[in-house]
C-alpha cells in the first residue's frame, strides 16, 4: 500500500521504459536529450541491470565475414549493410556519450579464424567488402594469415585469418555502470527490483502492474517503451522474441598472452578475446550454442556441461595450446532472437513502443535502437 506522498511523487511519468539494458538506458538518455522536460523512469526487475548487457563478451563488433555472408543470404545485401551501418554508428554514439575510459573501450581490431570447413568464405571477401564499402573508411576485411602463428593459434586447425581493423572491445560492467550514471545525471528516474507483470493500456495512459515485496503497485505513464530483450515474450508474446542462452568462461591470467583483440569463428557461434585485468591478461571465450540449439532456448541462467567442456577443449587445443591456465569464471546470459535477424522498433499499442532485435550483437547496435525507440515515442 503506497502512502499519499509515495503515490504523488513516484507513480506518474510521461514515459516509462521497461528494462535497464543498453537499449532501455539508451532510449531514456535519447529521450532526455531530445526533450529534457519529459519525466522519464526506467523500471528494472533486477538489483542491477540483469539482462544480456552485463553478461556479454564485450565485443564492439559489426559481424564477421561468415556471419555477414549468412545475413546476406537471409536478408539480402541492402538490409545487411543497413544493420552493419546501424552497429557502426551505434558504437560511435556510445563512445561519444560515455568516453572510452568510462566504458573500457580498446580498439585492437577483430579477426575471424577460418578452418577447412569454411575456407570457401574467402571467395566472397571482395564482394562483402563492396557491400560494406560506404560504411567504413577503409576496406572492412582483409586476409592476415601471419597472425595465426604470431598469436599462438594452432596452425594445424586454423587455416586463414580475416582481419577487421574497426572492431573494438569494452568492459561491459563499466559501460553499463557509466550508462546508468549518465541516465541519472540527465534526470532519469531508475527504479530497481521492479518487475513489470502486466501492461494495461487505457485511452489516456498506460498502467504498469509491478510486483515487489509480495505487493502489486501501479505506475502510470503517457507512453511506455518495452526494452526487455529475451524476456519480451512474457509481456508481448506476439513479437516472437525467442530466448537463446550464451555461455562464457574466463581463464586465470596468462603470462605473455600473444594476442589482443576480439576473435570470432563459425558464423559468430564462437568468440574469444583478451581481457586486461589488474592481475594480467586473461582469455574470455564463449559460444557453442549451436551444439545444443533446443536446450539453449531457455532463460535459465545455468550452465550446460557439454558446451562448457567443448569450450575448454577448443581453448586448450586450438586457441591457446601453449598456455598454462585454469578456468576462473563461468557464466551464462540470455540473448533475444527474432527470426528476421533485423533490429525492430515498432508500436505495439497506441501508447506502447517496443525496441529490440540485437540478435546477439547489441553492444554496438543498442544505442542506435535506443535512439530510434525514443524517436518513435516523441514522434507519436
Ligand atoms: C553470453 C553473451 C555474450 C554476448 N556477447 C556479445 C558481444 O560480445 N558483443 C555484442 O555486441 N553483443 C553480445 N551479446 C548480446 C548483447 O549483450 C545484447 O544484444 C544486448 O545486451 C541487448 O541489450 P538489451 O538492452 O536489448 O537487453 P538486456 O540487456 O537483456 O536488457 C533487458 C533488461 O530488461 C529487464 N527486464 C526483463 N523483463 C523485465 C520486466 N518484466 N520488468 C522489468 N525489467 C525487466 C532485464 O532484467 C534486463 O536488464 C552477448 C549476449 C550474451 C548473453
Amino acid at each position: 500500500m503506497l502512502s499519499y506522498w509515495e503515490h504523488d511523487a513516484w507513480t506518474r511519468y510521461d514515459v516509462i521504459i521497461i528494462g535497464a539494458g543498453i537499449i532501455g538506458l539508451s532510449t531514456a538518455i535519447s529521450l532526455k536529450e531530445r526533450s529534457p522536460k519529459l519525466s522519464v523512469a526506467v523500471l528494472e526487475r533486477g538489483l542491477i541491470p540483469s539482462g544480456a548487457s552485463t553478461r556479454n563478451a564485450g565485443f564492439a563488433c559489426f559481424g564477421s565475414l561468415t556471419e555477414i555472408l549468412h545475413d546476406i543470404a537471409a536478408n539480402g545485401e541492402n538490409a545487411t549493410a543497413a544493420v552493419v551501418r546501424a552497429r557502426y554508428s551505434g558504437l560511435q554514439l556510445l563512445r561519444k556519450r560515455l568516453g572510452d575510459e568510462a566504458c573500457g573501450y580498446e580498439q585492437h581490431g577483430g579477426a575471424e579464424l577460418l578452418f577447412d570447413n569454411n575456407l570457401s568464405a574467402l571467395d566472397h571477401l571482395e564482394r562483402v567488402n563492396a557491400v560494406l564499402a560506404e560504411i567504413f573508411p577503409q576496406q572492412a576485411f582483409y586476409l592476415h594469415n601471419a597472425r595465426i602463428a604470431d598469436n599462438g593459434f594452432e596452425t594445424k586447425h586454423v587455416k586463414a585469418l580475416v582481419q577487421s581493423d574497426f572492431e573494438g572491445q569494452i568492459h561491459s560492467g563499466k559501460m553499463m555502470r557509466s550508462l546508468t550514471a549518465l541516465a541519472q545525471e540527465r534526470g532519469v528516474m531508475l527504479l530497481f527490483g521492479a518487475e513489470v507483470q502486466h501492461i494495461e493500456e487505457r485511452s489516456q495512459d498506460v498502467r504498469l502492474h509491478i510486483r515487489h515485496n509480495d505487493e502489486t503497485s501501479i505506475l502510470q505513464a503517457r507512453q511506455v517503451a518495452l526494452c526487455t530483450n529475451a524476456f519480451t515474450s512474457q509481456l508481448a508474446p506476439e513479437l516472437g522474441v525467442v530466448p537463446a542462452r550464451g555461455q562464457v568462461l574466463v581463464t586465470t591470467p596468462i603470462g605473455g598472452l600473444p594476442f589482443r583483440g576480439v576473435f570470432h569463428f563459425d558464423e559468430g557461434f564462437y568468440y574469444f578475446r583478451n581481457v586486461a585485468s589488474p592481475e594480467g591478461q586473461r582469455i574470455l571465450f564463449g559460444g557453442g550454442r549451436n551444439l545444443a540449439f533446443e536446450a539453449e532456448e531457455t532463460t535459465a541462467l545455468t550452465l550446460n556441461d557439454t558446451i562448457q567442456n567443448e569450450l575448454e577443449r577448443i581453448l586448450r587445443e586450438v586457441i591457446a595450446p601453449k598456455a598454462d591456465f585454469s578456468i576462473e569464471h563461468r557464466w551464462s546470459g540470455i540473448m533475444g532472437f527474432h527470426k528476421s535477424k533485423l533490429p525492430i522498433v515498432k508500436r505495439i499499442g497506441e501508447r506502447v513502443v517496443a525496441g529490440f532485435g540485437c540478435n546477439g550483437m547489441g553492444v554496438a547496435l543498442g544505442s542506435t535502437i535506443g535512439t530510434e525507440t525514443a524517436e518513435c515515442i516523441i514522434d507519436q
